[in-house]
């Protein structure tokens, strides 16, 4: 028995299959570009494969809410020809199949709670730092759904005193997290992409400030037992130490089981760049594993 494996993302969408042992057997990537042109390609991949069940990471915001006409349907977002597409009820229609659907960042979440960095643990934060900023968030072994599905990435932050354009650049927000810390943040802030910064550039302590304060609000609202922080941004070797470091600061001691080193903390992904793929494949084997769910 195959499962299908999606992660959809703005700018590509990555297919895989896996066997029923978790192990990945082949996979593809393509561009993303309108519905139209992108769901034949991702059709005809899961039709070759005959899957059993597929499971979606998907950009978002998304409509996760059973009950909704909408469920599993790509709503706000600023892709235009995505916006309001039912991607999980295309693919139910065309392949017969169960389809699971969440963010991208929830699966990834769910997948580093399963397999990576925060296996055996009931809870985690998962938060990718790239051309965006997202989070997934994992309590009771579960991603946590509500009234939409987090969106960590737009908390507001405080911006510092130190920081030539403190009003970030989200175009729906002042100085929230995306619009200060993600990567195009950086070149606009700068003027040069991320990966071209050295690492003494100021750019990095004022990264590490933001991605700290990220880090306490989570703490503190959440709970969570350990954060995990990837994307492309996350490159810069010197960051995660310094985010360590500056959110045990801005706590000032006031959660008692992190007065003490945050390396088992704040962690880099154990699924590396697989974290959302492996996200994906799971979502597929709980809609295997629960076929009642609705269609
Ligand atoms: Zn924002």
């Amino acid at each position: 028995m195959l499962f299908g494996a999606l992660e959809a993302g703005g700018t590509k969408m990555v297919l895989a299959t896996f066997d029923e042992g978790g192990r990945m057997l082949r996979r593809e990537s393509i561009p993303t570009r309108t519905p139209e042109e992108t769901m034949p390609e991702m059709l005809a991949f899961f039709e070759r494969e005959s899957i059993a069940a597929l499971g979606i990471g998907s950009f978002g915001p998304l409509d996760l809410n059973p009950d909704s006409p909408e469920y599993g349907s790509i709503t706000a977002t600023p892709k235009l020809a995505w916006r309001g597409y039912p991607l999980r009820r295309h693919f139910v229609e065309a392949l017969g199949v169960p389809v699971g659907i969440d963010t991208d960042v929830n699966g990834a979440a769910l997948a580093e709670a399963t397999l990576g960095a925060a296996k055996g643990l009931g809870s985690c934060v998962y938060v990718t730092v790239g051309t965006g900023i997202g989070g997934g968030v994992i309590i009771g072994g579960r991603p946590v759904h509500g009234l939409m599905h987090p969106e960590l990435g737009h908390m507001l932050l405080c911006p510092s005193p130190e920081d030539p354009a403190p009003e970030g650049f989200c175009p729906y927000h002042r100085h929230c997290a995306e619009g200060l810390a993600a990567g195009p943040a950086l070149q606009k802030r700068w003027g040069v992409p991320g990966n071209r910064l050295p690492p003494e550039h100021p750019a990095w302590g004022l990264e590490a400030e933001y991605l700290a304060q990220m880090c306490v609000n989570i703490t503190l609202t959440l709970s969570p037992e350990r954060i995990i922080l990837g994307g492309g941004v996350m490159g810069q070797e010197r960051l995660l130490p310094a985010i360590r470091e500056r959110t045990a600061a801005l706590l000032g001691g006031y959660v008692a089981p992190l007065n003490r080193d945050l390396t088992d903390y704040i962690t880099a992904p154990g699924l590396g760049i697989e974290s959302g793929i492996t996200g994906a494949y799971l979502l597929a084997r709980e809609a295997y594993d629960c076929q009642s769910d609705p269609v």
